[in-house]
């Protein structure tokens, strides 16, 4: 028997078959239409049916279905309150497809079903106390707590990006303003950038046409003084954020993944020495390891997966 894992995202559908102990076997993906739940619900089921076919499984092989979705989910009811940039307003999710597939389905928050992977199969194998933290668009965390999402009343805690770091600092996507994510994700990143180049219009980041999240990174690794102070700050902010995780929850290890993940030890070195030096208690007491997510989207497939293990 199978589960089948489910990462609904607001361009791609992936679906991947996933044994009970979390390997996955194999995985196909479709477009996702975003503007209509009823279109979404039918890729979903097409696209499961099609890869067990391509496998030579049929639903007779599948024991339960887990999906992650953006946004807020109510993990109990299985409908997605709300997500921001696909249409599933109290969408029952769980509830549609199950009619459709006769199969239990649990669902999730995309980012708790990424960290489930990971503490399952990837960076945090074995480590049942973890965060995860995603540092792209947005900020996104995952939370573990021995081996258990932690995602508080209907599922909607769990957003660590939507703390604050800075009072009446800058406007967050979330109405709020100073939020760790309007910091330290690549959005803000490119924006710090943005306003570096406008500060420091002699650095060699003003020849970037188009200023991406890379565009500070590299201009430090060339030597550049603004690249350089760009990404000193922007990397403090990530480091901070993470500490006051360290604080509330010190996890047993703390992962970053996203698309600034792929800058690799030259964010992680600086990031740790700061959380060595500024967690609580941190002069008598070891304080956890921040390493990269290692199973990139497919932790996202391996979670939603993991989520038919807690019925
Ligand atoms: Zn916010």
């Amino acid at each position: 028997m199978f589960y089948i894992g489910v990462d609904l995202g607001g361009t791609k559908i992936a679906v991947g078959l996933v044994q009970k102990d979390g390997a996955l076997i194999a995985k196909k993906s479709a477009k996702t239409d975003a503007e209509s739940f009823a279109h979404i619900m039918d890729t979903i089921a097409d696209t499961i049916a099609g890869l067990l076919e391509e496998n030579g499984f049929s639903t007779e092989d599948v024991e339960g279905i887990g999906i992650g979705c953006p946004g807020s989910v109510d993990s109990r009811s299985g409908v997605v309150i709300y997500a921001n940039n696909i249409r599933l307003d109290n969408a029952p999710v769980a509830q549609t497809l199950r009619a459709r597939i006769g199969k239990p389905v649990f669902v999730s928050n995309d980012a708790n079903c990424a960290a489930l992977g990971e503490n399952v199969m990837g960076g945090a194998k074995g480590l049942d106390n973890l965060v995860l933290i995603t540092l792209g668009t947005g900020v996104g965390g995952g939370i573990i707590i021995d081996g258990k999402i932690f995602d508080g009343n209907n599922g909607t805690g769990g957003e660590p990006g939507h703390s604050l770091l800075r009072m009446n600092g800058e406007a967050c996507t979330c109405g709020r303003r100073g939020c760790w994510e309007a910091y330290a994700s690549a959005t803000a990143l490119i924006r710090q950038t943005k306003a570096a180049i406008a500060r420091h219009p002699e650095s060699s980041m003003s020849g970037d046409a188009q200023v991406s999240g890379r565009t500070a990174f590299e201009a430090a690794k060339r030597g550049d003084k603004a690249g350089r102070a760009v990404v000193a700050r922007y990397l403090r902010y990530v480091a901070e954020g993470i500490v006051n995780m360290v604080n509330i929850f010190r996890p047993d290890i703390v992962l970053i993944g996203g698309g600034i993940s792929h800058e690799g030890d030259y964010i992680l070195r600086p990031i740790q020495r700061f959380v060595d030096r500024r967690s609580y208690g941190a002069a008598y007491t070891t304080p956890p390891r921040v390493k990269l997510a290692t199973l990139g989207n497919d932790a996202g497939i391996i979670g939603a997966a993991m989520l038919c293990r807690g019925k």
